[in-house]
């Protein structure tokens, strides 16, 4: 039996955030190889749909600015590398009523990041953006660098980029198990073993299977991607609607600017009930009203133009931590590990800096961004 060959790094599962630190890593010259148990750009995680809201006007907290900052140059980065249209700028709206923590934090992480906006008041919200209901007291912070990414083919040109900076990536290639000491990693694929000075854990809603000793409290909680349309189409296209979040009283939704002519996606928010699944394999039973229902509930009090009957609809899942914060760090009980989960419904827009932070910490074991608020350790 040949020796198992040796890596710096190995990356488990290549969405959006191992796909961003495959590309990281393989750009710093490390040996590095990613598993995929599909295809990259496959519709059976959380990174598919054909579009995700970039914005950074972060009502989540300030924390997630450093963050949102090196997303956006990634981001731009690899857009540029690649030559493959990854982002179109359509503006963002956080809409709420005025005072509201949801609308202080937003202007909070635009003013701490430097980031572009303005904050429009109930008259000039309801003039300039008609397609929305009219709510007494709402305002909205708009952002002009906030739209829309393409997550298939932002995942599909990270592992392209990191090919290209010589990683390996083997895909239909489903990590069976993994082995970690403090020296390192064995992982186990189809009968085949590789060795890893570290490993990045970024296996999305099985983030659990293969770290079942660290015990993280992760929820898996289906979540749909959901399509509407209405008479006036070009009213809800990149010129005339940014894409949104809005949390006023009860009505908590997000949406996105019909940039294909399916329709405009709209989603009911955290508040709304969502079924959880025990195992993210469980995810492959047809829509149906419970994942349709909150949308369309939503769609139907927060726009008066648009049909509230869905017109497309395809599964979708997140892996949510309890606080809704990201999981990046080195758990103490396993070293050489990384772990990059638990985005909670909001982390493609920073998937790139995810996966760049989990190299830091693969390579160096320390990265200069500030990661406290997504420790593993504060379960
Ligand atoms: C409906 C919906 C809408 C959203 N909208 C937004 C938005 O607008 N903006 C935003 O920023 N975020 C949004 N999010 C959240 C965002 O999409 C996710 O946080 C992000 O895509 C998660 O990326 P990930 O890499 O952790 O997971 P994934 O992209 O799912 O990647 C995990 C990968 O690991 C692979 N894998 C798992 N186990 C193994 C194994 N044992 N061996 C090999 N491979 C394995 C999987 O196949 C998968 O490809 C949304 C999420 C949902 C569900």
């Amino acid at each position: 039996m040949t020796n198992p060959q040796r890596y710096d790094v190995a990356v488990l599962g290549l969405g959006a955030v191992g796909a961003s630190a495959l590309w990281r890593a393989a750009a710093r010259g490390a040996s590095v190889i990613g598993f995929e148990q599909f295809e990259p750009g496959h519709p059976r995680g959380s990174s598919h749909g054909g579009s995700r809201i970039f914005r950074q006007t972060l009502f989540e907290g300030v924390e997630y600015v450093p963050l949102a900052r090196r997303a956006k140059r990634l981001w731009q980065q690899l857009q540029q590398q690649s030559g493959a249209q990854l982002f179109q700028r359509t503006g963002g709206l956080t809409i709420g009523p005025a005072g509201s923590s949801l609308i202080k934090v937003a202007l909070e992480s635009a003013q701490a990041g430097g980031f572009e906006h303005e904050l429009l008041d109930e008259e000039i919200l309801a003039g300039t953006y008609p397609q929305h209901a009219h709510i007494q007291g709402d305002v909205a912070v708009f952002e002009r660098g906030a739209g829309v990414m393409n997550p298939e083919a932002s995942i599909r040109a990270a592992v392209a980029q990191a090919r290209q900076h010589g990683a390996e990536v083997a895909v239909n290639a489903r990590v069976d198990s993994i082995d970690h000491e403090d020296q390192g990693v064995r992982i186990v694929c189809g009968g085949n073993e590789v060795l890893a000075r570290r490993a990045i854990v970024a296996t999305g809603a099985w983030f659990t299977d293969l770290v079942p000793d660290l015990a993280l409290p992760l929820t898996i909680v289906r979540s749909p991607l959901v399509w509407f349309t209405g008479p006036d189409r070009a009213a809800y296209g990149p010129d005339r609607f940014p894409v949104f979040v809005r949390k006023s009283g009860d009505l908590d939704g997000w949406g996105i600017t019909d940039i294909d002519g399916k329709g405009v996606k709209i989603g009911a928010g955290p508040s709304a009930p969502k079924p959880l699944l025990d195992r993210a394999d469980d995810n492959s039973y047809p829509i149906d009203e419970r994942d349709t229902g909150p949308c369309e509930r939503f769609c139907e009090r927060a726009f008066p133009g648009l049909d509230p009957v869905a017109k497309a609809a395809e599964p979708c899942m997140n892996s949510r931590t309890a606080d809704r914060d990201f999981i990046i760090g080195i758990p103490e009980k396993a070293p050489s590990l990384v772990l990059a989960g638990g985005f909670s419904g909001h982390g493609f827009k920073h998937a790139s800096a995810s996966g760049d932070v989990a190299v830091d910490l693969a390579i160096d074991g320390a990265t200069e961004l500030p990661i406290d608020r997504f420790s593993p350790e504060r379960f």
